[in-house]
């Protein structure tokens, strides 16, 4: 029987269903991309933007026509009626109760053996005893590299966001249970692990933050096995964090959500750093990894945004030569501090704002890209099509990897160098090491 997994939202949503299809293939359940027809769906929602919550209730809808639908996440917790109320075929299951859906599948199982349906099966089902951090996926079904899971919730308040109201306050993942995980994961051959959470840089056991745990982790690890972070939020990345990214093993990618480049609006949407701390930082991992891929969220048209505010994040994102900019017009979220701010920027204003920055990041990935060409680098494969290799390199950009060894494996690291750019927004060209075919 097939199960598709269809995600939304943050890279702690994709481990999260990594996770939930892994415990389905256990049981024998076929794990099915969403173009395939399936016996049943779990769709993973988000709630950060409306758009997101829209799409989620598009697919939602189109699922529950062909099959029973377990809509789940961010978005089901903080409005389960709303997602109840699309089809009788679909049974919302809240982000409080989402860790259950690793045991559906033994339950559905053995419903299937009774001669109940899947639907039955799934509405029968109640597990008391989840964890946020059961989710310990051993396979990956739609990623080629693991992704670990060592963080939930957010002890922040920021005042347009409303993830931390659907995750709750932040937990972490014990540092022995981390490690414990990221060996099993060595051991099963994965030669890269990203580590994901709701707020990554609030890691906290015992008094140690990511830093800590970083060095305990490396010191474990075989030299074969890169670690990749999901996201920093740039307040709580201290000394320690930065001189353990130095090593080798740490990937040159850093995903910050800086949200805005004025310190008007930082202040105003309770985000706690200020420009010119932040700009110590990037100038930080800048010399630490040698020009890393570095990614920056950007709020547009956030409540009291000016025109001056608006070109100051304009010139900071320029002037910081960020490599990528993930560029989010504001909305509004019930519950939040800013859903009826009075101060509001138009949406015509607002919009005009992401196109503007959406162009500039354009210019600025492609620069980065040009700017690798003839660079060392490592990849790790992704696909195989049309008689080349697909990969991702450490610095987060996609290569066409020519002449790969006989021996290649989705997963597999290779070393090599960066070719030309092939097309605009698309891949480079890799050059495997000569000693590695
Ligand atoms: S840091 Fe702010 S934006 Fe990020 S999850 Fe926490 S409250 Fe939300």
């Amino acid at each position: 029987m097939n199960v598709c997994v269809y995600t939304l939202g943050c890279r702690l949503n994709q481990c999260e269903s990594e996770a939930i299809a892994d415990s389905f293939a256990k049981e024998g359940f076929t794990i099915v991309e969403e173009q395939v027809p399936a016996d049943l769906y779990v769709v993973n929602t988000c709630t950060v933007t409306s758009k997101a919550e829209q799409k989620a209730r598009r697919m939602i809808r189109k699922f529950a026509e062909l099959a029973p639908t377990l809509a789940t996440g961010c978005y089901a917790q903080v409005n389960e009626q709303e997602l109840k109320e699309l089809s009788d075929n679909v049974i919302v299951v809240p982000l409080e109760k989402k860790a259950h859906l690793l045991k559906l599948a033994l339950h559905l199982k053995a419903c299937l053996v009774s001669g109940m349906d899947l639907k039955g099966g799934c509405l029968s089902f109640s597990d008391g005893k989840a964890s946020v951090f059961d989710y310990d996926a051993a396979s990956f079904s739609y990623h080629s590299r693991a992704y670990l899971k060592i963080q939930d919730g957010c002890d922040n308040s920021c005042a347009y966001c409303r993830v931390h109201i659907a995750r709750g306050k932040a937990v972490s993942l014990q540092t022995e249970q981390v490690i414990e995980r990221a060996l099993a994961l060595e051991a099963s051959g994965f030669q890269e692990i990203m580590l994901t959470g709701v707020n990554l840089t609030m890691y906290d056991h015992q008094g140690e933050g990511l830093g800590g745990l970083l060095e305990k982790l490396l010191a474990k690890l075989s030299s074969s096995v890169r670690i990749r972070l999901s996201s920093m939020e740039p307040d709580h990345i201290d000394d320690r964090l930065l001189d353990v990214l130095t090593d080798r093993r740490m990937q040159p990618h850093f995903h910050i959500p800086v949200q805005s480049g004025s310190d008007h609006i930082l202040k105003h949407v309770d985000r706690h750093y200020t420009i010119s701390e932040l700009s110590v930082i990037l100038d930080r991992l800048r010399k630490a990894k040698n020009d890393p891929f570095l990614a920056a969220d950007i709020i547009t048209g956030l409540p009291g945004e000016r025109e001056e505010d608006f070109a100051a994040t304009r010139q900071f994102v320029i002037d910081q030569q960020f490599s990528f900019l993930h560029v989010f017009p504001f909305s509004p979220r019930p519950d939040t501090v800013l859903y009826k701010a009075k101060d509001r920027v138009t949406e015509s204003l607002r919009d005009e704002r992401a196109l503007e920055l959406r162009t500039i990041s354009e210019q600025l990935h492609d620069a980065y890209r040009k700017r690798q060409v003839g660079k060392r680098t490592e990849v790790i494969l992704q696909n195989r099509k049309g008689g080349y290799w697909y990969a991702l390199s450490g610095n987060y950009l996609d290569v066409r990897v020519l002449s790969s060894p006989a021996f290649a494996r989705e997963g597999m690291l290779l070393g090599g160098t960066f070719g030309q750019v092939i097309g605009k927004q698309t891949w480079m060209e890799f050059i495997p090491d000569a000693t590695t075919l």
